[in-house]
């Protein structure tokens, strides 16, 4: 079954800014599918698109089996990680993961139970009472991950998630986030241009350049036969 499907995608800002160039893409329900390529190649407005933060100009989103034109961002089941955590100061942990599920009028025991089960999946239970100014900065980036644990999406997108922690942390949350996608067997597509964290997260890994794609294929396939030059050399394979 697929979870997100991408035809003939197209985006430009203006006739000197196209964007995306048509993608089209199938990423199947439960995948862990890595969105790979250089800065500007149009990885985050792929996600944007996907997320409902922003129209295609063109082609056709489905979600599931659901065609998303008129589906608002916040019906679509989709929950989006930032680079920046972007939590609320003024909140506590539980709070910023809780705002969400409150706006939405879920009753005040089953946020709890949610806020609760997310903590613990994520080993921040002793944390919800904290600030975030009083979190190191893997701690704030669980919250943030913690804040889409707790809408149940069927579909997490991840923009360069982990860019702002150090090499170890880095480590340490892509373990992390391989239990995660295991417990969960929710659909996740994760944007990076770290080749490391693209080689051991993905199932399948999207290699892009000028807005369309260049290769799809697990990461052994990309790596042992890349289709073409830039993919070779973004992935350091032999030529
Ligand atoms: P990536 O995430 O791969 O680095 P982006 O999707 O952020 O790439 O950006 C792709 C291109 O689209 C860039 O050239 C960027 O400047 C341009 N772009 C993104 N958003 C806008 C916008 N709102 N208005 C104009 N240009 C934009
Ligand atoms: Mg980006």
């Amino acid at each position: 079954m697929s979870a997100v499907t991408l035809r003939n995608i197209r985006k430009d800002f203006g006739a000197d800014a196209k964007v995306i160039n048509g993608v089209d893409l199938r990423i199947e329900a439960g995948e862990f599918v890595v969105f790979v390529g250089p800065s500007g190649s149009g990885k985050s407005t792929l996600l944007r698109i996907i997320a409902g933060l922003e129209d295609a100009s063109d082609g056709e989103l489905l979600i599931g089996e659901q065609s998303c034109i008129d589906v608002p961002a916040s019906q679509r089941g989709i929950a989006m990680v930032f680079q920046s955590y972007a939590l609320y100061p003024h909140m506590t942990v539980y709070e910023n993961m809780a705002f969400a599920l409150r706006m939405a009028g879920t009753p005040r025991q089953e946020v709890l139970q949610r806020v609760e089960r997310s903590a613990a999946i994520l080993q921040i239970s002793h944390l919800l009472d904290r600030k975030p100014k009083t979190l190191s900065g893997g701690q704030r980036q669980r919250v943030a991950i913690g804040r889409a644990i707790v809408r149940e999406p069927r579909v997490f997108l991840f923009d360069e998630p982990l860019s702002n922690l150090d090499a170890a942390l880095r480590q340490d949350m892509r373990v992390e986030l391989s239990k995660l996608h295991q417990e969960l067997g929710a659909t996740m597509v994760y944007v990076t241009h770290d080749q490391v964290e693209a080689m051991t997260l993905a199932q399948r890994i999207v290699v892009f350049d000028g807005g369309v794609v260049q290769q799809v294929g697990t990461p052994a396939q990309l790596y042992e036969n890349p289709s073409n030059l830039f993919v070779a050399g973004f992935l350091g394979a032999p030529k």
